[in-house]
């Protein structure tokens, strides 16, 4: 289906509020990563101005939660229509210069899951390499700033290793360690756990287990799909968001399809 129909019907879905049906008893999670001014051209990017039209999206058509209240919806089975919460992952320095504002404007809460042992570093992952322009990590100064102005901060490990390949002390150290890490910057308890990649082969049952044994209270993944009245917060499904959704609406239109789950 083509791009502009794809955005028409959304439209016209939410514009009727036929989405009040469509997503009886469902929640979505959406993970951003990278907020830019410019012209994104990259997977893990969306521009400033994408970004703000979809935050007035979320405000308009969802019930936008905390993270951790979403997950007690799951917890306690309490009814999820249209609740939506927003994650970053990764801890770039774009989501607090770039994000936090646009977020504060509409008022809408968000999580906020850091690689611990990057932030404040100027370490760059195999998948930046190639990028033509900087994207630098978050300061401990701003993660802190971000958690006392009310937006949440999740783990995603120490050095974002693929939990899927990694085991035992090291899997635990990446694990525990990355709550250890939070807790004793921010001064507070941490619970919310998002793991790196977040394909369905990047994480194994044993690192699962290691989670909740580490104190977290849901493992959220990152292949897409939407959350269900039976859905196990330790595997709660996020929608990753970029450019290759043609709008907030097209978005939309994928999700009350439920046609947002990626085969990879
Ligand atoms: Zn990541």
């Amino acid at each position: 289906m083509k791009d502009p129909l794809k955005h028409a019907l959304g439209h016209s879905i939410f514009a009727s509020r036929l989405d009040t049906l469509l997503l009886q008893d469902t929640a979505v999670v959406v993970a951003f990563h990278r907020v830019k001014t410019g012209r994104p051209d990259d997977g893990l990017t969306v521009s400033v101005p994408v970004f703000e039209r979809y935050c007035q999206f979320f405000h308009d058509h969802f019930n936008v939660v905390r993270l951790s209240d979403l997950v007690t919806r799951v917890e306690r089975r309490l009814p999820l229509d249209r609740h939506l919460a927003i994650t970053f992952d990764d801890g770039y320095l774009d989501n607090f210069e770039n994000a936090a504002p646009v977020l504060r404007k509409y008022s809408l809460a968000a999580a906020f899951f850091v690689v611990t042992r990057w932030i404040g570093t100027d370490v760059v992952p195999w998948w930046d390499r190639d990028e033509t322009v900087p994207h630098p990590w978050m300061r401990w100064e701003q993660v802190r700033t971000l958690h006392r102005s009310g937006f949440e901060i999740g783990a995603h490990t120490r050095t974002h290793v693929d939990l899927g390949s990694v085991d035992g002390g090291a899997a635990e150290t990446e694990i525990a360690g990355s709550r250890a890490d939070l807790e004793r910057e921010l001064g507070a308890g941490v619970d919310l756990f998002a793991y790196p990649y977040g394909g369905r082969n990047n994480m194994s049952e044993a690192n699962r287990e290691a989670i909740k044994r580490a104190g977290f209270r849901c493992c959220c993944s990152c292949f897409g799909g939407t959350v269900g009245a039976n859905t196990d917060p330790f595997r709660l499904a996020r929608v990753p968001i970029n450019m290759s959704f043609p709008s907030p609406e097209g978005f939309g239109f994928e999700v009350v399809l439920g046609r947002t789950l990626q085969s990879a």
